[in-house]
């Protein structure tokens, strides 16, 4: 399954546990595969009269969001810090 060259397998065979070793280093990758997904960027809109303001990870539905309460377009603020 994995190919080791003759280098990192004198490195491979130190360790007590090179298998549990790479299955970790899998399952941080694919966690933190998760957590980017999660922190891409969000969008909001304000309504100042209303004071209401709308977020959204979709760019172009909160750049045409209109307001829920007066129903005029919201003021597009950017991403969220
Ligand atoms: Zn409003």
């Amino acid at each position: 399954m994995i190919t080791l060259d003759p280098t990192t397998w004198e490195e491979a065979a130190k360790m007590k546990n090179f298998s549990g070793w790479v299955r970790s280093k899998l399952r941080e990758k694919m966690e933190a595969a998760v957590i980017a997904k999660d922190k891409a960027p969000e969008y909001a809109a304000y309504c100042e009269p209303c004071d209401v303001t709308a977020v959204n990870k979709n760019k172009w539905f909160v750049e045409h969001k209109y307001c829920p309460k007066c129903h005029t377009a919201m003021k597009f603020l950017g991403v969220v810090e």
